[in-house]
């Protein structure tokens, strides 16, 4: 194995400050946007409803807002016609602002947003036969600088709000047209937990995967999250939805307890040496402790398995004795566990190559013949960049007149 020399971990690795959860707008109106239903009344309440009215008020906007995917006060038609004008005038629902939609050829759409104080993040959407999964944002850039990552490569900037974060499932939603129609009454049964199946539905199912490190954002992406499983808000199970962690290991536990979704470990390596390597976070939080957090993951069983994501880095990686001691570790701590394959996905400036298609072939024969379940993903959307991180840069490389082409092009289809 080649000696890379090991980087001293940049930037801050503990969770950084978050802004407020009502940021003000210019015209001193409040974006309702990620807000829970508590908080919606009490705005209300503050705005001066008497406590009861506020409460059903507030029920009706969550429901409404999450639920429906609408935005304008005036299409809450359960709401008395002269009470719509008197919260416009003090309540906003909003969206993250869209810079960039692509449409790659394989189906693959991506979207760079920006930030109402103008930061760009990503979402992706990937179909497939029996899903569509979103591939979610947590932080503008990361702080914890994985070799392989461009993500890592790009300074923090701060956290996503819990706006931002359910912004983004909503923006799918608005973009897919798949917003629940019909009357309040009898929404209940069919649309909650399970509803959302791949029948007929376009976006199934969610991973906290895009930009950023969800457990270091913790408070956000959990109240983002529970808005996304509301019976009454987005709905969606949390069988359906995935956070994927570069192991930090402190707050697996509190993530399995007050969110309860599907946990992926960003694993990469088996070794110390070359998970220091790639995975710097692996300098605090190292390998055993690591496989013994996601043993006591809360809610891991063989009916819901935790996944190990492993990049496929030549001659770093991806050895016959790599995938032994893959199998061996996950036996030693008897994880109920499945691999996930991810050939590497090259960008400008990186110093990795991706393995083989035979070596990763082989590495998966070994992992699979050992009877653990080891798919290799499909690369998806290559022709848009639609890796972690890269739409970013490639619209930063965009000139400006470009830019202006495609807001108006954007602008002349909104019509
Ligand atoms: N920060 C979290 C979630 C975002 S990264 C984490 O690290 O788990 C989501 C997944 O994409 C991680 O498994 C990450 O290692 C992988 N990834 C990042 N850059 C990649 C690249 N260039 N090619 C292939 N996979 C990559
Ligand atoms: Fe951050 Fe995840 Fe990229 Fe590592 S792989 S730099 S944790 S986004």
């Amino acid at each position: 194995m080649a000696h890379t020399p090991l980087m001293p971990i940049p930037g801050l690795v503990d969770p950084v400050p978050t802004p407020r959860d009502i940021t003000p707008r210019e015209d001193g109106r409040v974006d309702l946007l990620g807000l829970p239903r508590q908080r919606i009344a009490e705005l209300f309440e503050a705005a001066g409803l008497d406590a009861k009215a506020a409460k059903l008020r507030g029920k009706q906007v969550f429901h409404w807002l999450y639920h429906r995917g609408v935005t304008d006060f005036e299409a809450m038609t359960d709401i008395a016609k002269t009470m719509r004008p008197w919260l416009a005038e003090r309540f906003v629902i909003g969206r993250p602002e869209v810079v960039l939609s692509q449409h790659s050829s394989d189906g693959t759409r991506k979207w760079l947003l920006k930030t109402a104080d103008g930061h760009e993040f990503e979402m992706v959407f990937i179909p497939d036969a029996d899903r569509g999964t979103l591939c979610v944002s947590s932080q503008v850039g990361c702080t914890l600088n994985c070799r392989f990552c461009h993500t890592g490569t790009m300074r923090l900037v701060r956290n996503l709000t819990p706006g931002e974060i359910v912004g983004q499932v909503m923006l799918a939603r608005d973009a897919l047209g798949e917003w629940p129609k019909g009357s309040m009454a009898g929404l209940d049964d069919d649309e909650d937990e399970g509803g959302y199946s791949a029948d007929g539905r376009l976006l199934t199912n969610i991973v906290m995967m895009g930009m950023g490190e969800p457990l270091y954002n913790f408070d956000n992406v959990r109240d983002a999250l529970k808005l996304v499983m509301d019976g009454d808000g987005l709905a969606l199970s949390k069988r359906r939805i995935t956070l994927s962690t570069s192991g930090v290991v402190p707050m697996m536990v509190k993530c399995g307890e007050e969110i309860g979704v599907n946990l992926a470990v960003s694993l990469h390596a088996v070794s110390k040496d070359v998970r220091d390597e790639i995975v710097p976070i692996n300098r605090k939080y190292g390998l055993e402790e690591l496989l013994q957090a996601c043993a006591d993951y809360p809610g891991a069983s063989n009916a819901r398995r935790i996944t190990f994501e492993y990049v496929m880095l030549k001659d770093k990686n991806d050895s016959d004795e790599d995938a032994r001691e893959l199998v061996r570790l996950i036996k030693q701590f008897k994880l109920p566990a499945k691999v996930n394959l991810i050939p590497f996905n090259p960008w400008p400036g990186a110093i990795y190559e991706c393995s083989s298609p035979e070596r990763i072939k082989r590495f998966s024969d070994i992992v699979f013949e050992a009877g653990i379940s080891a798919p290799v993903r499909t690369p998806r959307g290559r022709d848009i960049d639609a890796a972690c991180g890269q739409l970013k840069t490639a619209a930063q490389k965009l000139s400006r007149a470009e830019l202006d082409r495609l807001a108006e092009e954007k602008q002349a289809a909104l019509g």
